[in-house]
């Protein structure tokens, strides 16, 4: 009999977050209803390694599965299996529809073991944010919205969340933010005026190797 390969939801980490952190990552932009102008023309998930068929067909593939009736139980029996720690959910792509981030919450409740977090622009849809600030208020899950000068502040700022400003021009400050991530091309420029950045980022922060798993402030 053929030995049936099942392909697992979850991979295990990448440069930016680390060896031990599970990653669940969706197609950006097509994922994205809350995106911004400014975030889409600079989205790293649009370019570099995420131009590989290879890599394509799996965000598609993963895609196909978040839609599937039964992506939370699989997705707990695999969170249970690997015995996750901590839960990047998306690495790239974002909450696209209510019902998808509902599943995403059913995920966080049924299994509340792991620490959870995610960074999203979705909160700009009234409908899909009612179901980000249900998990916002859950301890395993930290989560953070996305801003940008283009996006505003959400007002107010749930319960639970906190704010992370993308830098796209050099002398953008931003209102309220609690964590700054910069294009590359500001990366070496001064942090003057800046809430945190994230040190994965400055040239310090890459010199020591920094990455999510060993830095932790986004989940901690
Ligand atoms: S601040 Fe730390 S935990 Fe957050 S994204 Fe940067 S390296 Fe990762």
């Amino acid at each position: 009999m053929a030995t049936q390969h099942v392909r697992s939801l979850l991979t295990l980490g990448n440069w930016k977050v680390g060896e031990s952190i599970h990653i669940w990552s969706l197609p950006a932009v097509e994922t994205c209803p809350g995106s911004s102008s400014l975030c889409r023309a600079v989205c790293y998930a649009t370019k570099g390694r995420y131009l590989f068929d290879a890599v394509r067909e799996r965000l598609a593939w993963n895609l196909e599965q978040a839609r599937r009736d039964d992506f939370v139980p699989r997705m707990v029996k695999e969170i249970r299996r690997k015995g996750c720690l901590v839960i990047r959910v998306h690495s790239a792509g974002d909450f696209f529809d209510e019902v998808y981030a509902g599943k995403w919450l059913e995920i966080m409740r049924t299994c509340p073991k792991p620490r959870y977090y995610w960074y999203s622009r979705s909160w700009r849809c009234p409908e899909i944010a009612s179901v980000l600030e249900q998990m916002a208020a859950l301890k395993c899950c930290r989560a953070w919205y996305s801003i940008d000068t283009e996006t505003g502040i959400p007002d107010p700022v749930p319960f639970g969340v906190r704010l992370a400003f993308l830098q796209v021009k050099k002398d953008e400050r931003p209102e309220l933010a609690d964590m700054t991530f910069r294009i590359r091309r500001l990366r070496k420029e001064s942090r003057v005026g800046l809430p945190m950045v994230c040190p994965s980022e400055t040239p310090k922060g890459r010199e020591r190797d920094t990455n999510c798993g060993n830095c932790r402030r986004c989940f901690t």
